[in-house]
């Protein structure tokens, strides 16, 4: 199937065209013809399903023809990355339009958003706060809106938003078209999606489940050896590029810290920063200037980076969503991805849960010397083994050594391993790969750098820092 389907204005086509889209998504097969119409939708999909462009596309058809100098189209999102993202994929398809977009959003000035709202921009991309700050001090209307758009409003309801995101609809006109899109329904979404869509279209892409384009992995770890794990992991080749996420804003800085100490070029991301600060850590990603992301769950929820090779999750995320959209960053837009996941002990219950809302059970994969052997110990879970792939998981014959299957290596007592590398991984690209070897990484890369550490107490210092 191409675009040829869809009545899309040439202007809008053309920039399909550009951007390089072929073949739409399914979201966008299912969504577009309706959405083009002028129906209101609500979409139930997760990021990386090619979304963005399922609203983007008839936004810009709808208002490439009409008068400029106002806000016409209007999409909220939860986080300011997930703006600059939305505004950047607006402009990459509208970009034979000649309509405007900007962003609106806290912790940056806000002149040039007045100017924007005072009707420099024919769409704003905005987050709830500071778009009510500026339509409560007087600056800019959504009286002329024509199509409203509320992206990732579970998340906008996860953080609390919901009241504000609520005052922000009664002042969009009844006449608006209204795009509604989320990964998951919890019940006060249901009442507000009830209340403001009429006659929604009703679309779902893989509902909780993550893009089956990506493998899952969980790695068994000692709380005190989760960095060395996470070392050992991105110097693996077909590591290129890895998000990796931290529980807490605390936790992704001091990592990012000690692995820019070991050579690794690395940026974080996290709520603590300046918006300044987090636009050049996502740049820089996606340059390749920095080849590994340490990052929060707030701060990554707007990433779009197609080059991410691996998510890791340094630490379970708290929920099932947030698992979802963490691995999310990865295998993008049909893309292949992995995702890799460090449990501990303490992790179980989370783990289950998890693979439960999945209905998947996830492979492990225990590398030898990082005491995942204690970890597989403590996990009593009965009943189901095999199918080490996840729901349409692809075979990919990594980790063929020691990984590709679901159960457990079988113990061996704790250290045992660390100064002779049996793991099959490791033998077989054991080395730090030389493309990896920037800014002081030569350093490390031998096994018996990683058994020096566990002698010389590093490792029990790291489980202090890092126990949850
Ligand atoms: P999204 O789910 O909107 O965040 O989109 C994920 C990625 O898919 C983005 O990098 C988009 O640019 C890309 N994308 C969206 N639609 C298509 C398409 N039809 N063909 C190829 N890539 C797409």
């Amino acid at each position: 199937m191409t675009f040829d389907r869809f009545p899309l204005h040439e202007r809008v086509r053309a920039g399909v065209d550009a951007a390089g889209y072929t073949t739409p998504t399914p979201i966008q097969s299912k969504a577009l013809t309706d959405a083009l119409a002028g129906r209101d939708v609500l979409g139930l999909a997760q990021t990386g399903t090619g979304k963005t462009a399922a609203f983007a596309l008839p936004l810009l058809h709808h208002l490439v023809d009409g008068p400029r100098g106002k806000t016409r189209a209007l999409i909220v999102a939860p986080t300011r990355e997930l703006a600059e993202q939305i505004h950047v994929e607006i402009k990459k398809l509208g970009r034979k339009t000649g309509l405007r977009s900007a962003t609106v959003y806290g912790g940056v000035g806000k002149k040039p958003q007045e100017k924007a709202l005072r009707g420099g921009a024919d769409i704003i991309v905005a987050c709830p706060g500071r778009l009510l700050d500026h339509l409560s001090s007087g600056v800019g209307s959504l009286a002329h809106v024509e199509v409203l758009v509320l992206d990732e409003a579970d998340h906008m309801f996860d953080m609390g938003f919901l009241p504000d995101v609520r005052r922000i609809v009664k002042q969009v006109p009844e006449s608006a078209q209204r795009l509604l899109f989320s990964a998951t329904m919890p019940k006060e979404l249901r009442h507000l999606a009830e209340e403001m869509l009429n006659d929604p279209l009703r679309v779902e892409i893989a509902h909780s489940a993550p893009a089956s384009t990506i493998d899952h992995a969980l790695y068994p770890v000692d709380p005190g050896m989760k960095q060395e794990l996470l070392e050992h992991l991105l110097d693996r080749s077909e590591v290129r590029s890895a998000l990796v996420f931290t529980r807490t804003k605390h936790r992704a800085k001091r990592l990012a810290q000690r692995l820019g100490r070991k050579g690794y070029q690395v940026a974080e991301l996290q709520g603590n920063l300046s918006q300044t600060r987090r636009q050049q850590a996502l740049d820089g990603f996606r340059s390749g200037k920095y080849d590994v992301l340490v990052a929060t769950d707030i701060a990554a929820r707007g990433i779009d980076v197609t080059r991410v090779s691996h998510v890791i999750n340094f630490d379970v995320p708290d929920t099932v969503e947030a698992y979802t959209h963490r691995i999310g960053r990865t295998g993008r837009a049909e893309r292949t991805g992995d995702a890799v996941t460090l449990i501990t002990g303490e992790d179980a219950k989370q783990v289950h849960a998890i693979e439960r809302t999945l209905s998947m059970r996830i492979q492990r994969i225990t590398v030898e010397g990082y005491g995942g052997d204690a970890v597989n110990r403590c996990e009593t879970r009965p009943g189901k083994r095999g199918g080490a792939r996840g729901k349409g998981g692809r075979p990919s014959g990594r980790d063929r050594g020691q990984g590709g299957r679901p159960q457990p290596k079988t113990a061996r007592p704790e250290g045992a391993g660390a100064a002779h590398p049996t793991d099959g991984e490791r033998s077989r690209d054991g080395g730090t790969p030389a493309h990896k070897r920037r800014g002081g990484r030569g350093r490390r890369g031998g096994s018996g750098r990683r058994s020096g550490a566990r002698r010389d107490g590093a490792a029990s210092r790291e489980g202090g820092a890092n126990g949850r």
